[in-house]
């Protein structure tokens, strides 16, 4: 018989289901790239946040094979404990002189993006503090305020005047921006160079979320240098599963903010180090990145073409200049008739609805990659074209 706790789950599950919000896994029998199969099924797909295709690159595959010979596949604890090894130290040096968002700042490995931004926020601010977010901020920026005790304080996208009016009529001794620098969902670039003027005029820190900005922009060191900023009021966080192909995440940041966080923080303290062999393999790839002219060459030539493509189609694309490129639909059950319409002619194109997006903006979220072909993508446009006139 079933007990009254898994009955009620299971009522949430089915109203679920009911509101067009069900949310399903789908399990891939390839590695990440253009060529992946999908629940069985080969299709071109455009999901995956490997913007530079090293998620299934030979000589990052290789010094992973290595490091696991060398080192072992564990790290055994966290990195207060004894988990800290050279790989993981030689790959803090390496990621603070390339994205050094202040002169002699030092980088610090986490064990994930989500991990990263809840250590940042909870070592910077407290109870009675404010954390000021752009509304459509990566979920986990705002989970962050909440683990720090902080007050939440939500501005307009990317609107800098409304900003300033929140900071101005603060009263909280201590206060800290937070931002995506490339939006997650919607592929725009928040104006860090206003943020950074707004934090040094009201004192605060400015937390940027490069999640999808690191390997991409500034020619790879991330959406600080694209911006040409330094400080030591910026605290950035990159993210390592994404351009970089691996896992894990990094904040680079002046030295006292790290020491803050590795004293301090619950996240880095009480989690278990990352293998060593993700290290090296991550080594590999930062080498990648900083050769990356050529991918992110390629990559901008397939996010043009894409675009040019596009413009006819009679959903809303929006204005990205990024491998994120959205399309609007707006009703939920429309955006998965299409998805599913993509999928019927081998593209695959992830649906993203509510509440990951604002109620009414359900879209696809078409993500290009550098492994992509020109070939990958006018299939996509084609496939696009062709739903567009005999909707599944
Ligand atoms: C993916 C993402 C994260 C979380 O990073 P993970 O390493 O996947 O936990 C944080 N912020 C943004 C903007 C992201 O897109």
């Amino acid at each position: 018989m079933t007990t009254s706790l898994i009955g009620a789950l299971e009522r949430g599950l089915a109203q679920r289901r009911a509101s067009g919000r069900w949310r399903v896994r789908r399990t891939l029998a390839s590695p990440q790239g253009p060529g992946a199969i999908v629940d069985g099924v080969p299709v071109v797909a455009f999901a995956s946040n490997d913007y530079l295709g090293l998620a299934n690159d030979p000589a990052v595959i290789e010094a992973a094979r290595e490091g696991a010979a060398r080192w072992g596949v564990g790290a055994g604890a966290s990195h207060l404990v004894c988990g800290h090894q050279v790989p993981h130290a030689d790959l803090e040096r390496e990621l603070a002189a390339y994205v050094a968002p202040c002169p002699g700042a030092q980088a610090l490995l986490m064990g994930s993006g989500y991990l990263a931004n809840l250590a940042i926020v909870a070592a910077l601010v407290g109870r009675g503090d404010a954390v000021f977010a752009d509304r459509l901020n990566h979920a986990c920026l705002n989970d962050a305020a909440l683990l720090a005790r902080a007050d939440l304080v939500r501005y307009p996208h990317l609107d800098a005047d409304a900003l300033a009016q929140r900071l101005a009529a603060s009263r909280a001794p201590r206060r800290l921006i937070a931002t995506d620098a490339v939006f997650s969902m919607d592929g725009d670039v928040a104006p860090l160079a206003r943020l950074l003027e707004l934090a040094q005029a009201h004192d605060a820190w400015l937390v940027v979320d490069d999640a999808h900005g690191f390997g991409v922009l500034g020619d790879g060191r991330g959406s600080v240098a694209a911006a040409g900023l330094a400080s030591e009021r910026i605290v950035t966080m990159g993210t390592l599963g994404k351009a970089a192909g691996v896992a894990g995440a990094f904040v680079a940041a002046h030295p006292a903010v790290v020491e803050t966080i590795v004293q301090s923080a619950r996240p880095y303290i009480y989690s278990t180090a990352a293998p060593a062999l993700l290290a090296c393999a991550l080594r590999a790839s930062l080498a990648a990145i900083r050769d990356g002219h050529e991918r992110r060459a390629r990559l901008a030539a397939r996010i043009a073409q894409f675009r040019a493509g596009a413009q006819d189609l009679p959903w809303t694309l929006l204005p990205s200049s990024t491998p994120i490129q959205p399309l609007i639909v707006g009703g939920d059950a429309e955006v998965v008739a299409l998805s599913l319409a993509l999928l019927a002619r081998g593209v695959f194109v992830p649906a993203i609805r509510p509440p990951t997006v604002p109620e009414g903006t359900a879209r696809l979220r078409i993500s290009l990659s550098a492994a992509h072909e020109a070939a990958d993508v006018d299939r996509l446009l084609d496939a696009l074209h062709d739903a567009q006139r005999a909707p599944a």
